[in-house]
C-alpha cells in the first residue's frame, strides 16, 4: 500500500514540472509572476545563480536589463579604534521579469560573468517601507 502510494506521489510531481515552465533556482526565492524570454533570466532562461547574496539599493537603471548596485559596509580603522563608512558598487543584470527600477532595493546573488563587468543577478525587489 504504501510504495503504490509513493508512486502515484512521484508521478503527480512530475506532471507538474512539465505543465509549468518556471523552475525553482533554489534559496527560497519567489518566481515572479511576469515571465520572460530572457536567455540570462535566472527563473526563465538558462543561467543559474550561486555564490554571494548582498542587499543593496539600485543608484542607476539607465541601461538596457543592467542595473548598479549599490550598499554600505563598514570597515574598522585599528588607530582609531573606530569603523568607517564604505561603499560597494557592482553592476548586476537586471531580468525583463523583475525591471528593478532607479531607487528600489533589491537583492542580488553572484552568478558566472555575463560580461566583462557583469556577475550579479537581481533575484528579487525587496519591499519597501514607505511609512
Ligand atoms: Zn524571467
Amino acid at each position: 500500500m504504501d510504495a503504490n502510494l509513493l508512486t502515484v506521489q512521484k508521478k503527480e510531481s512530475k506532471k507538474n514540472n512539465n505543465m509549468t515552465q518556471q523552475k525553482t533556482i533554489g534559496f527560497g526565492y519567489i518566481s515572479p509572476k511576469e515571465t520572460c524570454n530572457d536567455k540570462k533570466c535566472p527563473f526563465h532562461g538558462q543561467i543559474k545563480v550561486r555564490g554571494r547574496t548582498f542587499v543593496g539599493t539600485v543608484t542607476s537603471a539607465k541601461f538596457a536589463r543592467s542595473i548598479t548596485v549599490e550598499w554600505e559596509r563598514l570597515k574598522f580603522i585599528p588607530k582609531y579604534e573606530r569603523f568607517e563608512k564604505r561603499k560597494t558598487k557592482v553592476k548586476a543584470h537586471n531580468p525583463e521579469c523583475i525591471n528593478a527600477k532607479e531607487g528600489d532595493i533589491v537583492t542580488i546573488q553572484e552568478c558566472k560573468p555575463i560580461s566583462k563587468t557583469k556577475h550579479f543577478i537581481v533575484v528579487q525587489k525587496n519591499e519597501q517601507n514607505n511609512a
